[in-house]
């Protein structure tokens, strides 16, 4: 279970709640913490936030209007993105950058998703290869600085990073921004410190930054803090966000240890790389980009479709229900987010996205049943019926059938709900 996963389980367990009450609280407050420690977030501040919760949760009350569900849920969310750290805006001005880091953190990747980066947004840029230590590390900044449609720079064969900066300073210089790659090792050691130190005397930088794989966790902060302490960092860049469950452990480390955290690495395309905001980043762990505006937009769909809760409630669902239903269904297929979140099984897309041609058919040919019809689907077995329904409603048999199986695909549906944690009360409750 990845982290945002197991935060919208959580989430789910407060939003299924019918009193939330120091119990419940409690109970969410454990959910947290284990997808937390999962996450490899530090014990401590794990503890820390979760009383921080607990003691927002039951001694402050929510503002008038406001439903005491959601009041709680957004101090969740205040609090876990607090817990991630802050924001980064990059300064759009002309400059040179010096990545840093270990092997395969992801410095050439990002050296050239970074030179991109300024260049879409109008500083044409260049890349040097100062990594003197890798066999082809030359060739691979080369094809990606391609990819990039940026200038590049190294000499082949060098053994001197110092020599190949300077060179390179002097080549770029009509680029705006120009970023330098270097070696790494396997830890960091007197021999990368030293030539580090001296490449960056060389090349002269406004920023040097660390490259971090976010797989890294909270060990993350030890080694930005010992990177800054050998050459002065001014941010870190965390890698692999997209393939690493121990991202909020690295950004929760980051933030804690006043690490600047300035891009977030979100894939191996040249394109995946993006400013940090911690607050997006929470967003998009529970799968809400923003959930402010969350409970607005759920309680104006639900009002939107219709939905009644006691027809949910009831146990039998008939053709009576079932078009009011699926008209429902069509209106919260923008939030399937929300589904997850209440820790519902998948719904399936196409029940989510039926069109209104499709609804309008299916309400012309509910109509034309008779009562006895609507309320028992096995009538329409006997012989006869299905003619008579298709030809009242000016629709085909072939139709009416369709219509008949997607009945029993929501019926099917309903019953798994309905076995599997009682699905549709859960639905009535959150609303
Ligand atoms: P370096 O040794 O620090 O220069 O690391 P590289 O830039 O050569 O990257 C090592 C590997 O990590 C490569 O296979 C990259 O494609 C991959 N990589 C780098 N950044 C990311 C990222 O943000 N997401 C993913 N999924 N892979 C990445
Ligand atoms: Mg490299």
């Amino acid at each position: 279970m990845d982290l945002g996963e197991g935060l919208r389980m959580a989430i789910a367990r407060l939003t299924n709640a019918t009193i939330i009450d120091s119990k419940t609280i409690k109970e969410f407050n454990k959910a947290l913490q284990k997808t937390l420690l999962s996450a490899d977030v530090e014990v401590q501040l794990v503890f820390s936030l979760t009383k921080t919760i607990e003691e927002k949760a039951l001694k402050s009350k929510p503002p008038k209007g406001l439903p005491q569900r959601d009041y709680i849920t957004n101090i969740v969310y205040e609090e876990l993105v607090k817990l991630m750290g802050g924001s980064y805006t990059p300064e759009l001005k002309p400059k040179r950058i010096i990545l840093a880091g270990l092997y395969g953190s992801g410095k050439t990747t990002t050296a050239a998703k970074l030179a991109k980066f300024y260049q879409d947004r109008g500083f044409s840029a260049g890349l040097i290869c100062c990594d003197v230590s890798r066999p082809a590390a030359y060739e691979q900044l080369e094809t990606l600085a391609k990819q990039a449609n940026v200038a590049f720079f190294g000499i082949k064969g060098e053994s001197d990073a110092a020599k190949i900066a300077k060179e390179g300073v002097k080549s770029l210089s009509s680029k705006k921004v120009i970023i330098c790659d270097t070696s790494g090792r396997s830890a960091l050691d007197s021999g990368l410190v030293s030539e580090l130190v001296r490449v960056s005397k060389a090349f002269n930088p406004d920023e040097k930054i660390l490259v971090i794989s976010a797989d890294m966790g909270q060990t993350a902060s030890k080694q930005a803090s010992e990177f800054d302490k050998a050459i002065g960092i001014s941010g870190i860049i965390l890698t692999k966000t997209d393939g690493s469950a121990k991202g909020g452990g690295a950004l929760s480390a980051a933030s804690a240890a006043h690490a600047n955290v300035m891009f977030l690495g979100t894939g191996e395309k040249i394109g995946d790389l993006h400013p940090y905001d911690s607050a997006k980043f929470i967003g998009n762990l529970l799968g809400v980009p923003d959930i402010e505006a969350l409970s607005k937009t759920v309680e104006k769909a639900i009002a939107e479709a219709g939905i009644k809760p006691e027809e949910m409630e009831s146990e039998e669902l008939n053709f009576e229900t079932f078009y009011s239903q699926l008209k429902a269904m069509g209106k919260m297929g923008s939030l399937k987010s929300v589904f997850g979140m209440m820790g519902a099984p998948d719904v399936p897309k196409e029940m989510l996205e039926k069109g209104e041609d499709k609804l309008k058919l299916y309400h012309t040919i509910i109509s034309s049943m008779t009562k006895a019809e609507r309320q028992n689907e096995r009538l329409l077995h006997e012989p006869g019926r299905i003619q008579r329904i298709a030809r009242g409603s000016g629709t085909s048999e072939k139709d009416v059938r369709e219509m008949i199986s997607e009945f029993n695909k929501m019926k099917k549906i309903f019953n798994t709900f309905k076995n599997d944690r009682s699905f549709r009360k859960k639905f009535a409750k959150f609303m």
